[in-house]
């Protein structure tokens, strides 16, 4: 197809998911960003240059952030995954005789089972404490060593900023180099996210004096490290989970958040999932897209959503994680697709083929789609 072929394709595709009557898909924040921005795709433009310079430069910027945040005293604990997460928290726990922990819930505390590891040692949970608190900072300042934090509530900040033992609990990815960056990217993730131009209840948070031995900040891979190998990949890292691209998906509007069986869902689960989980439990993931561009188009940090997607399939592809019936299916499906003489061939042919090496292993619920009499650039010759 050449490039007009492809967006009549991609035109008619979103005819035909707009006109479903089950999906709905409604996001429009153009009111917000024209009031907030002189020029939204500058900004964005902008955001993703400066985070991805971050993530590339990661290594560095962890190290520098350590080194200012160990001058308070308090110390940087660094985590690979859940387990040896689990047993440095229980162990901090266990050391301080702390029975009660305050846990504010996030995506990533989430993802860790930070739960499931206190009910397993019968540590009691109560949100109105402020003795001992678990939180997320959104991201870690490299050039100060403090982290940056948001609330959703006063009471919420007031029990953080005033608990007597803190522990923050960050992702790998999450670590910025300088306190300017901190203003263009909240600004991005709050219009996208909430539709309001600001974030209400933010903090710096840097460890006071004589406060050293009551903070425990923990960095956590969990996978991330995974994406960072591949260049390609490591543009999904600089995520800031606003979860516009899953407001536009037609197939997450359809199927939820259920199939996932995750805490990450949406588009850019698709991407990171085979990465920070398994490939054969979430290979899946990425065949499920249609392809129409919606998530990359509003992602705030110009995450090239479908191509990561396309390069999933293609490495899931190269290193065999696709079964071989699959793969001959997948190879008899590109031969025909990339020879304009296969495609031009007569209607009943193609649907013959298609029934043949398709539909007993895709489509068993559905009718292989009619074939048009003639192929479009046919009809566009004539
Ligand atoms: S991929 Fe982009 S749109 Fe989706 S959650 Fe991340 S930053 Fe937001």
């Amino acid at each position: 197809m050449n490039t007009a072929e492809y967006n009549f394709f991609i035109a008619d595709c979103k005819k035909a998911i707009e006109n479903a009557k089950d999906v709905n898909i409604k996001f429009n924040i153009d009111d917000i960003t024209l009031k907030t921005f002189q020029n939204y795709s500058y900004a964005r433009k902008i955001a993703a240059n400066l985070r991805q310079k971050n993530i590339n430069h990661i290594d560095e910027l962890l190290i520098s952030f350590e080194k200012k945040f160990n001058e308070s005293g308090a110390k940087v604990n660094w985590a690979l995954d859940y387990d040896s997460l689990s047993e440095d928290i229980i162990k901090i726990l266990i050391e301080k005789k702390i029975k009660e922990v305050n846990l504010f819930e996030s995506r990533f505390i989430e993802e860790l089972g930070l739960l499931k590891i206190l009910k397993n040692e019968e540590i009691q949970i109560n949100l109105q404490s402020n003795n001992c608190v678990i939180f997320e900072p959104n991201y870690a300042i490299s050039q100060t060593g403090s982290l940056y934090l948001v609330f959703n509530s006063a009471i919420e900040m007031e029990q953080v900023l005033s608990a007597k033992m803190k522990i923050f609990v960050l992702p790998v990815n999450n670590v910025l180099r300088n306190i300017e960056d901190v203003e263009l990217l909240s600004k991005l993730y709050s219009i996208n996210k909430n539709s309001e131009e600001y974030l209400p209840l933010t903090a710096f948070y840097s460890v006071k004096e004589n406060d050293e031995n009551n903070v425990e900040l923990f960095i956590i891979d969990n996978g991330r490290t995974n994406l960072l190998e591949s260049k390609e990949h490591r543009k999904a890292l600089i995520c800031i989970n606003c979860d516009a691209c899953k407001k536009v998906c037609p197939i997450y509007s359809l199927i939820g958040d259920m199939p996932y069986n995750n805490v990450f869902t949406g588009p850019i689960a698709n991407v990171v999932l085979p990465f920070l989980e398994t490939i054969d439990g979430y290979k899946h993931l990425s065949f499920n897209c249609i392809l129409c561009g919606n998530c990359a188009k509003v992602c705030p940090m110009n995450i090239p959503i479908t191509d990561l997607i396309i390069a999933n399939r293609n490495m899931f592809y190269e290193n065999k994680n696709i079964d071989l019936p699959d793969r001959y299916r997948i190879n008899i499906l590109k031969k025909n697709l990339i020879s304009r003489k296969k495609l031009n061939r007569a209607a009943w042919r193609k649907e013959f083929l298609m029934k043949l090496y398709v539909k007993r292993k895709i489509t068993v619920k559905r009718a292989i789609p009619k074939f048009a009499k003639i192929s479009f650039s046919k009809s566009q010759n004539q």
